[in-house]
């Protein structure tokens, strides 16, 4: 795809020049192995990187157009699809760091990501220091001469703060470190970080890119040699995409365009519902005026995204109260999908994390985050007051 196409065009004829076929869908290749030519083609594929026809673990051919799609959305030289979105998360920041390297994270991030900074990298003699993404000078006096990875999500999961990735990039750069950013609240919608001068992104593609609660999947987007790294890590720990799951994915991009938009100003309209309501105490949304970072907002979103949370008044059991009484929008983890889903992190995602981790990171006990879905917004502020009120009652 010519890079003057706009992302919208990208999402239905992005996978084209990569589809073997001359099927308008790209076909699922459901296929573990393929037939080798000769033994000796079979000795050449020992040497190639990311053959797509040789064994499906390295690579295959409906993966692969997705990943050239994916790579035009993003603006990016190349991608590579995971299993699972921590599948993209470990590996881009595993595949290139060994003993003694250390990481500078905004906080707080997904709540995996931070399980795996605390618990996991230790054991490989790999720390991670945590700031305040919202002052970016941050990042730059966490630096050690051992800092090799700056990790930052925005917005961010779950209190919605924001990051100024020209400002991290342009750090980064300045050190020559490698910059990542997870985008799956934004989307390639909502930002291009690598326009930004970011060096890679990875996503949960289990959320907007799916976009129906279907499929488990990741992404990850970046220069060629860190994609080559990445499949040399991958290939190995094995976190590879089904074909079933990249076609599901491709299907999901055709049509990522119009649910995010709908799904954005919907949310725009539920967070003004809920600024205006006298349980709530706070409403976490980078389109409303009262976001702290509304300014920067406006400058590096394209849209605001379909994400926000609020703080209710009245705490833990009001919170909870609340997301059992939604009779439309469904309690559950994840999101992204059709319907609406909320979610109460402090007792549901962040559970895991201590009292001490939570408190530094803004996730209160009355927090809650919701997904918004595709339903008329009329229909979900509906829901959302009948609940507020039960909860009071
Ligand atoms: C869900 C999520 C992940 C992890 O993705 P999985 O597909 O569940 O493995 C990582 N980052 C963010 C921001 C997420 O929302």
């Amino acid at each position: 795809m010519s890079e003057s196409f706009r992302p919208e065009t990208i999402l239905i004829h992005g996978a084209r020049r990569a589809n073997p076929t001359s099927s308008v869908a790209v076909p699922i290749f459901q296929t573990s192995t393929y037939r080798l030519a000769s033994t000796r083609a079979g000795a050449e594929f020992q040497q190639a990187v990311e053959p797509t026809e040789y064994y499906t673990r390295w690579g295959n051919p409906t993966t692969h157009a997705l990943e050239v799609q994916f790579a035009a959305l993003e603006r990016a030289e190349a991608a590579l699809a995971f299993s699972s979105g921590m599948g993209a998360v470990a590996t881009a920041i595993l595949a290139d760091l060994k003993q003694g390297d250390h990481i500078v994270a905004g906080s707080p991030l997904y709540a995996g990501t931070t399980e795996l900074c605390l618990h996991i990298l230790p054991r490989f003699g790999i720390e991670t220091t945590f700031v305040d993404p919202t002052v970016s000078a941050n990042f730059e006096r966490a630096l050690r001469p051992t800092t090799r990875i700056i990790y930052i999500e925005t917005p961010s999961n779950p209190t919605l703060s924001l990051t100024d990735l020209a400002a991290v990039a342009k750090l980064a750069q300045s050190r020559d470190l490698v910059s990542i950013c997870d985008n799956t609240f934004a989307t390639p919608l909502g930002h291009r970080p690598l326009e930004s001068g970011i060096t890679a992104v990875v996503h949960s593609a289990t959320k907007y890119i799916g976009g129906h609660s279907d499929v488990t999947a990741g992404l990850l987007a970046g220069p060629r040699a860190v994609i080559e790294k990445c499949w040399q890590f991958a290939k190995l720990t094995g976190p590879a995409i089904d074909p079933f799951a990249s076609w599901l994915l491709l299907r999901g991009l055709k049509t990522l365009a119009v649910r995010f938009e709908r799904q954005s100003a919907t949310a725009l309209a539920l967070a003004r519902f809920l600024e205006e309501h006298s349980a709530v105490a706070r409403v976490h949304y980078p389109g409303l005026n009262s976001h702290p970072q509304h300014e920067l907002a406006r400058r590096q979103m394209h849209t605001f995204g379909a994400m926000l949370s609020f703080e209710l008044k009245g705490g833990y059991r009001l919170a909870q109260r609340f997301a059992e009484s939604l009779t439309l929008a469904l309690l559950a983890v994840s999101l992204g999908g059709t319907e609406t889903l909320v979610s109460h992190p402090a007792s549901m995602s962040h559970g895991l994390l201590s009292e001490e981790e939570r408190k530094r990171t803004g996730i209160n006990e009355g927090l809650v985050r919701v997904s918004v879905g595709l339903e008329p917004a009329e229909d979900l502020i509906a829901d959302f007051r009948q609940a507020l009120a039960a909860a009071r009652s």
